[in-house]
């Protein structure tokens, strides 16, 4: 029987090599995995913002009442949100780094005045520290 060059077996399936069929629901497998996987992938890396975005923000805290504490400053004195260069600058040398962290979306964030709690400008509603 001429197969074409294919080794045949017994009653004539092919060997080595899958069929279209299997390959399909491979396909399909893999693709059922991906579409249970990848809402939990994004779930985990937004709580992952959330958290470490909180926690720059009770970091933001910290050094602002500190700077605050140390400079003298009054309850509305402070950045403000649109933000003095001086105070944001001087707040920062209480943060190692010397830098303003930034929310891990990207988004700014800002100490505000010294009574306010620092927010974090990426608009999503959990990315909130309410000083606890
Ligand atoms: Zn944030």
């Amino acid at each position: 029987m001429d197969t074409g060059g294919r080794q045949v077996v017994g009653d004539g399936h092919h060997c080595g090599g899958f069929t279209l069929v299997e390959i399909m629901i491979v396909v399909s497998i893999i693709g059922l995995l991906a579409a249970i996987a990848i809402p939990s992938f994004r779930k985990a890396r937004a709580e992952s913002h959330r958290v470490s975005c909180i926690n720059n923000l009770r970091q933001m805290t910290a050094a602002k009442e500190l700077a605050a504490f140390e400079n003298r400053w009054g309850n509305d004195d402070g950045p403000g949100t649109i933000g003095n260069p001086l105070y944001m600058d001087t707040i920062s040398q209480y943060i190692k780094g010397g830098i303003r962290p930034v929310c891990p979306t990207g988004a700014s964030c800002y100490y505000n005045a010294i009574n306010a709690d620092p927010t974090c400008q990426s608009g999503i509603s959990t990315h909130v520290y309410d000083g606890t």
